[in-house]
């Protein structure tokens, strides 16, 4: 009998979610298998169970057998800069002067069609690398940049979500679009891409201070008239761009009021970093479903604040968490999550880590409304997949062997992994770790 190529049986352990866990304890909300498998099928996850059951029915399926590892869904980043892959790592900084002094300066080289493709190369590796099947990107004023993220991601058959950041003032010369431009452009982008195999269009102005009232009230326009794409910015990072914005739009009543009245809240928004917000704009997240996107190691990086995970819980909104490189400094949603724990530990909040790696899997999917085909490795679901070695490293053996449960083995994955501990990634049923990556050149490693 001739065996499918579409078709793939993969062995190892297996956890996957059904709800969000608030501990070990909590057992409805996920499962797992100590000797399971994934049956695939045309990039679909066809069945996933015991590896006795779902191999009975599967019997000329080829097998991939990665045990002892562990296989979860792909790894969900839910904001980061494609643009900004040769930024991370600026030295000294907070907010508006890491923007002015590094960022704007490095995106201006993405006027090249040529450079955006090769930076594209490189942003999806690194994802993959980091087990990351996902993200939700901020791409550069240019067209070019959102065209070359959607068609390396196509080329891949990632389920990718990007936009062009909108931005008409207070940026550069090269940097600005203007409200009309920004509204043709992403409009544009739109309907070329947005439903194109996996990808989604994010409809993005960067943030306040670099729009005006008439851009914004243009992004509000496409919102409106294209609900089904995400829509995407920064809210509250830090206390001078908040005083900034409040002196740019002085009839607001706070922050997200801007974004308010330019008619850009739904369930499909995701505010980057909403860190220092009032009791309205707490309110108004909850009766909009805008979702706050917690990012961790740039919060930290560029000293931004600490992100009330409990506090935004309790009034029912739905957190995401993202890296935002290139403020963020890893790639590693596992890594993202140990500076998380972090965080929430110097406000007293705790943070399981059966929820920590709900978070990144599943509770992401549910942030974006896509929990029916990322996220999980439920029947019927896209077979985005990560196999994680927790015992990657040194450290992490000699860790690995004083654990005693899953929880355990979780926690040294969030606090200890990296994509050290990314053993391989399907993306869409096909195994990536096999195709080399983009190759530096010798110029690109230059330091001058
Ligand atoms: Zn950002």
């Amino acid at each position: 009998m001739t065996q499918d190529p579409s078709r793939r049986l993969l062995r190892g352990r297996i956890l996957t979610f059904y709800a969000e866990p608030t501990d070990a304890a909590d057992t409805s909300a996920y499962s797992y298998h100590d000797d399971g498998a994934i049956l695939i099928e045309n990039g679909t996850i066809r069945a996933m169970g015991p590896f006795a059951q779902v191999a009975a029915k599967a019997a000329d399926v080829p097998v991939t057998d990665h045990r002892p590892h562990l296989l979860m869904p792909g790894f969900i980043d839910t904001h980061i800069h494609f643009p900004q892959v040769q930024v991370i790592a600026s030295w000294g900084a907070q907010l508006l002067d890491w923007l002015n002094g590094y960022t704007f300066v490095e995106e201006t080289r993405f006027a090249d069609p040529d450079h955006c493709a090769a930076m594209a190369r490189h942003f999806f590796d690194l994802l993959g690398a980091h087990g990351t099947t996902t993200a939700v990107a901020y791409c550069s004023v240019h067209t070019a940049s959102a065209e070359a993220f959607f068609a390396e991601a196509a080329r891949r058959d990632m389920r990718m979500i990007g936009g062009k950041v909108m931005m008409d003032r207070n940026a550069p010369d090269g940097l600005r679009d203007t409200p009309q431009s920004g509204y043709d452009d992403s409009k544009a982008l739109i309907a070329k891409w947005h439903g194109q195999g996996r990808a989604q269009y994010a409809i993005t102005p960067r943030f306040a201070i670099t729009s005006t009232q008439a851009q914004l009230e243009m992004a509000g326009a496409l919102v409106a008239e294209h609900p089904e794409c995400y829509v995407q910015t920064h809210l509250s990072e830090n206390h001078d761009e908040i005083a900034y914005t409040a002196e740019l739009f002085p009839d607001a009543p706070d922050y997200l009021g801007v974004y308010e009245r330019a008619g850009l809240l739904t369930p499909k928004m995701l505010l980057g970093h909403s860190i220092h917000l009032t009791p309205r704009e707490i309110a108004v997240l909850a009766e909009t479903g805008a979702k706050p996107v917690f990012c961790p190691t740039s919060n930290l990086f560029l000293g931004s604040g600490l992100f009330d995970d409990a506090g935004l819980r309790g009034q029912g909104i739905t957190n995401a968490i993202a890296t935002d490189v290139g403020a963020g400094t890893s790639y590693s949603m596992l890594n993202t999550l140990s500076e998380a724990y972090k965080i929430l530990q110097l406000q007293g909040q705790k943070l399981h880590p059966l929820r920590a790696l709900h978070w990144i899997t599943r509770g992401n999917a549910v942030a974006l409304g896509l929990d029916d085909k990322i996220g999980t490795l439920d029947a019927g679901t896209e077979a985005d997949i990560v196999v994680l070695d927790s015992c990657a490293t040194h450290a992490m053996q000699l860790r690995m062997q004083r654990a005693q449960s899953l929880s355990e083995e979780l926690f040294i994955l969030q606090t200890l992994g990296d994509d050290r501990a990314i053993a391989e990634v399907y993306v869409a049923g096909r195994p990536t770790k096999s195709t080399p990556p983009a190759v530096l050149t010798r110029e690109l490693c230059a330091t001058d």
